[in-house]
């Protein structure tokens, strides 16, 4: 394929990139901008192929056979539960996959660059080295925490921040040792010393970050794999790689930033580590009676409402509720009654994570609330069922200056008349904070499997 047509091909791909992060801005054309990426992506691995930059297709045929049989195998085996987790692995890929290709372009003899290109291209290595080891460490240590294998508690190094400042200051100095000895054909050694400090930070960076600020890690780590990615196309002169690292970056940056604004924490302060951890004195005790309700009367209190609420969390997930759910909403709504549903920004494991749920089971959108939207109007709710969630709805983020949690919005569904918790146990959620809302008096506890119990709820109401 001629490279006038390589060039065509990726400005449509990049085009078709572009659409689909515009159409998956908007619940209602996200499939559609599915099929944008899809199609943007299918073209630019056919124009990559094509082009004349391929000289042995033999390793390539290797490579997406090995790399089409892990992606398709991960995608019809992967639990919606493991998603975040698989993301995050996704992540560190990336960040691999931009450290190998700096070391490659370093060792390629045929580069033929000299004076400030030569320069500029040892540069672009050493960043996209850079980025990528912080990726790759950083997203091997945030697959560990998302999945349980790590702790989801803030590790906090004694002088944490002097630890970081040594470390930045240690990869300047070797950039520029890096430099000075590509000079005259060497440069080994300070490119290896900083790959190591580079993922010994992604190591810290990450490890410091306490459980429920993991979000921001989440979006962090996904716009440091575009960087890394873009830092690739700049080593590979592939000027749709570069294009695509930048969609990916920027966009995972303004994700992090609202991730941020949405748990009223401050980025830099999120990224230093350490917020989710206490603070000064312990964590209140939880104190009080908890007071467990049964099926039978939950439909009842259910039947006597005319105003709804449905706050789902990661639990929904895990028990893969959302259709049973979507069947309550509907016979209620049929009813006359106003039900909608109150989703937090940081519910379950991933950004967006309820709304995809809600979205599979076809829970009709205008239904669907973000927390902004629908928070004041709890003291006028009847019954609010809260699905399976826990740390988004923890008064003590509001009310205990030493929570973990504390300063995040929640919904404050205990400002409502009555509120009924679908759970198994009294177990916390991933912050590891423990929750008043189960003792408060309003509260009711309906214990067990979030779905075996609204289907218990759902039959009971359709024989009503
Ligand atoms: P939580 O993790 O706080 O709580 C989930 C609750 O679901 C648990 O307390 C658990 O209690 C319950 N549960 C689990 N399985 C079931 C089941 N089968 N049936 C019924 N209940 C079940 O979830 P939230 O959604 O409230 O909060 C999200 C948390 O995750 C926040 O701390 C957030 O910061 C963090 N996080 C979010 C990310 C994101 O991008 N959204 C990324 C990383 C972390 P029990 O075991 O008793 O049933």
């Amino acid at each position: 394929m001629s490279q006038g047509l390589v060039t065509v091909s990726y400005i449509a791909a990049s085009i078709l990139f572009i659409l689909s992060l515009s159409g998956l801005s908007n619940q209602e054309t996200a499939r559609r901008g599915n099929y944008y990426g899809m199609m943007g992506m299918a073209i630019a691995i056919v124009a990559t192929v094509m082009s004349d930059a391929v000289t042995s297709y033999t390793i390539l045929i290797i490579a997406l056979l090995i790399g089409g049989l892990i992606g398709g195998r991960a995608a019809f085996k992967v639990e919606m539960t493991q998603m975040p987790e698989l993301v995050a692995i996704m992540h560190s890929l990336v960040g691999m996959a931009a450290v190998f290709v700096g070391y490659a372009t370093f060792m390629d003899s045929t580069s033929t660059l000299s004076g400030v290109e030569k320069t500029i291209h040892e540069v672009e290595i050493y960043i996209g080295i850079l980025i990528g080891s912080i990726t790759f460490s950083g997203s091997i240590i945030a697959f560990g925490k998302l999945c349980g294998k790590l702790s989801g508690r803030s590790v906090l190094l004694p002088a944490r921040h002097w630890l970081n400042l040594g470390l930045l200051l240690a990869v300047i100095w070797l950039g520029g040792a890096f430099l000075a000895e590509a000079e005259i054909g060497g440069g080994y050694w300070p490119l290896i010393m900083m790959t190591i400090i580079a993922l010994v930070f992604g190591v810290h960076m990450v490890l410091a970050i306490g459980g429920a600020d993991m979000p921001v890690v989440v979006s962090m780590l996904n716009s440091y794999s575009g960087w890394a990615a873009a830092a690739t196309g700049f080593m590979l002169s592939n000027d749709l790689l570069i294009v695509t690292g930048a969609l990916v970056g920027s966009s995972g940056a303004i994700l992090s930033y609202i991730m941020c604004r949405a748990m009223n924490r401050n980025f830099i302060s999120v990224i230093a580590g350490g917020f989710g951890s206490t603070s000064g004195g312990a964590a209140a005790e939880i104190e009080g009676d908890v007071q467990p309700i049964e099926v039978d009367e939950t439909v009842q209190m259910l039947h006597d409402a005319n105003n709804i609420i449905i706050i789902p969390g990661y639990g929904m997930a895990v028990a893969q509720a959302q259709h049973t759910v979507n069947e309550i909403a509907k016979l209620l709504g049929s009813q006359g009654k106003t039900v909608r549903f109150g989703i937090h920004p940081v519910a379950g494991r991933m950004p967006g994570h309820m709304n995809v749920l809600l979205a599979e089971a076809k829970v009709p959108y205008d239904i669907v609330y973000e927390m902004d939207e629908i928070n004041d109007d709890f003291p006028k709710v009847d019954v609010t069922i809260v699905i399976g969630a826990n740390d988004i709805v923890n008064p003590s983020a509001l009310e205990d200056p030493n929570s973990p949690i504390a300063g995040m919005p929640v919904l404050e569904c205990w400002k409502g008349h009555a509120t009924i918790v679908l759970k198994r146990s009294m177990a916390s959620g991933y912050a590891g904070v423990g929750n008043p809302l189960f003792v408060h008096e309003n509260t009711r506890m309906l214990f067990g499997d979030a779905n075996e119990s609204l289907q218990l709820v759902l039959k009971k109401l359709q024989n009503w």
